[in-house]
């Protein structure tokens, strides 16, 4: 018997998909081939220097240095209110209408805890960031794929969910603008869900992390927007992509006040909040004119028309998203996404992710991030058109 043994819901984590790609990668890297990493989704653009300038401030004063309040600042939670009037016109409660957290990613994997009992269904669109279903499993909970297509434009057709699973099932994870898939929905797609969620009274749980990061004068909704959408949801937004912010960990979640007030109960007994210097910073961010904002937009959208500019020349079939700074692209007719994604590396030195590692539903297509200056984007495009 070894001395340790982890914990069985450890051997709920799926195997990794991607150990001949890494393996592939450090090969092609010893071979001396400069690689372009089209993996990660974390932006490249520093963090505006507004938003280090206060951060810089804050942190120099001591009474920043105590113990945050759980749930945030009532500062950053108003100015959080003040954003969501400004950007939608919705209206919310910042005592109890809003919740800070760690980084969205923290609040997305806490809140299953807060809502699922054992055996309890989660829907969880899929492909997907693996968070949803991650939280849902290690809550005990069942997650339930629904299949996002692009013959449906990758939105989720509610009609198919079966209504035996639709029956047993307490959230609905869905995300748009997309990752991995780029897509957006509109206000009738979130009409939809609230009147799908009212029915089988799930909670709707909408990650808008990329809201922001839009282009050709796009401006995607909020979920909080359509009547009726407070008593059913809730909704999480991060600073992270917004503002090049991932490495500070500050995300909310908004909207339905009972839903939110068990999520912070978990958190009240797991985490003690977000060092208050860095909300103070995201403070100054929200409030800003969003300069910054349109200015990185701009570069992510000359990005993008490079890369799927070129993908068409190249005889590549993609659209120009209208949103993320990700372009989800089909593979060769009979090319697996792994496949695809290792000629790439192989063959043109550039590392993209298989879609078959966001759910089953993402086989046929690989993600590449526009997270690398144009001229590198440029040199991509290049090489594979060298590929032949
Ligand atoms: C990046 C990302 C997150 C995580 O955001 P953090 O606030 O940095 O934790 C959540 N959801 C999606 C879909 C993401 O791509």
């Amino acid at each position: 018997m070894p001395f340790f043994q982890p914990a069985q819901r450890l051997s709920l984590i799926p195997p990794y998909l991607f150990k001949a790609i890494d393996d592939k990668k450090e090969e092609v890297r010893a071979r001396g081939v400069d690689i372009i990493d089209l993996g990660v989704g974390d932006p490249d653009l520093p963090t505006p220097g507004f938003i280090v300038a206060r951060m810089q401030e804050a942190v120099a004063d001591p009474a920043t240095h105590r113990y945050p309040m759980y749930s945030g600042l009532s500062r950053f939670r108003e100015a959080v209110a003040r954003w969501y009037r400004r950007r939608y016109e919705v209206e919310l409660d910042p005592e109890t209408e809003v919740l800070t957290l760690i980084g969205c990613k923290e609040g997305l994997a806490h809140l299953p805890l807060a809502v699922n009992n054992p055996g309890d269904v989660n829907l969880v669109t899929t492909p997907a960031y693996p968070v949803y279903r991650m939280g849902t499993l290690f809550a005990g909970g069942n997650p339930y794929a629904v299949p996002l297509v692009p013959e449906n434009r990758f939105l989720p057709d509610l009609r198919q969910i079966p209504p035996i699973e639709a029956r047993d099932a307490k959230l609905f994870f869905f995300n748009y603008p997309n990752n991995p898939t780029a897509a957006t929905a509109d206000l009738d797609f979130f009409r939809q869900v609230v009147e799908f969620c009212r029915e089988y009274r799930i909670v709707a749980v909408h990650d808008a992390c990329y809201s922001e990061l839009a282009f050709d004068g796009y401006r995607p909704p909020s979920f909080l927007e359509v009547p009726g959408a407070k008593e059913v949801g809730i909704e999480f937004h991060s600073l992270s992509k917004t503002y090049s912010m991932t490495g500070w960990r500050l995300g909310m979640a908004v909207g339905n006040r009972e839903v939110l007030a068990a999520l912070g109960k978990i958190k009240s007994n797991i985490d003690s909040g977000v060092f208050d210097a860095i909300q103070l910073a995201g403070i100054a961010a929200l409030d800003s004119d969003q300069e910054s904002v349109r200015e990185y937009c701009r570069i992510y959208q000359e990005r993008r028309d490079v890369v799927v500019g070129g993908l068409k020349k190249l005889g590549y079939q993609v659209e120009p998203p209208r949103a993320t700074f990700y372009v989800w692209l089909a593979t060769p007719p009979g090319v697996s996404s792994l496949e695809f994604a290792t000629r790439l590396l192989e063959q043109a030195g550039v590392v993209v992710v298989p879609g078959v590692g966001f759910g089953p539903p993402g086989e046929g297509f690989v993600r590449l991030a526009l997270t690398v200056p144009k001229e590198r984007l440029e040199e991509a495009v290049h090489r594979l058109g060298k590929m032949g």
